[in-house]
């Protein structure tokens, strides 16, 4: 768990090239692949069931998945 290879400098996964890239930017909420330069919003309600989210947004989170259907709350923007 405390390989430095597989530590803080690496992200969450990015939903368009899922390189382990995704950053959180300045906004809140938002995120940016430093990989292929998408950019993705943090839903509050699921894209996928519609169910919303309750978003606990810890400090440097990486909660971003539905606790309902386990798909990512983050949708391309
Ligand atoms: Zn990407
Ligand atoms: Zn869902």
């Amino acid at each position: 768990m405390a390989d430095p290879a597989d530590g803080p400098s690496l992200g969450m996964e990015c939903p368009a090239c899922h390189e382990p890239w995704l950053r959180p930017s300045s906004l809140a909420g938002r995120y940016r692949c430093v990989s292929c330069l998408h950019r993705f919003e943090l839903r509050s309600v699921c894209p996928h069931c519609g169910e919303h989210g309750t978003i606990v947004r810890m400090a440097g989170s990486e909660n971003v998945a539905c606790n309902v259907c386990g798909g990512s709350m983050l949708v391309e923007v």
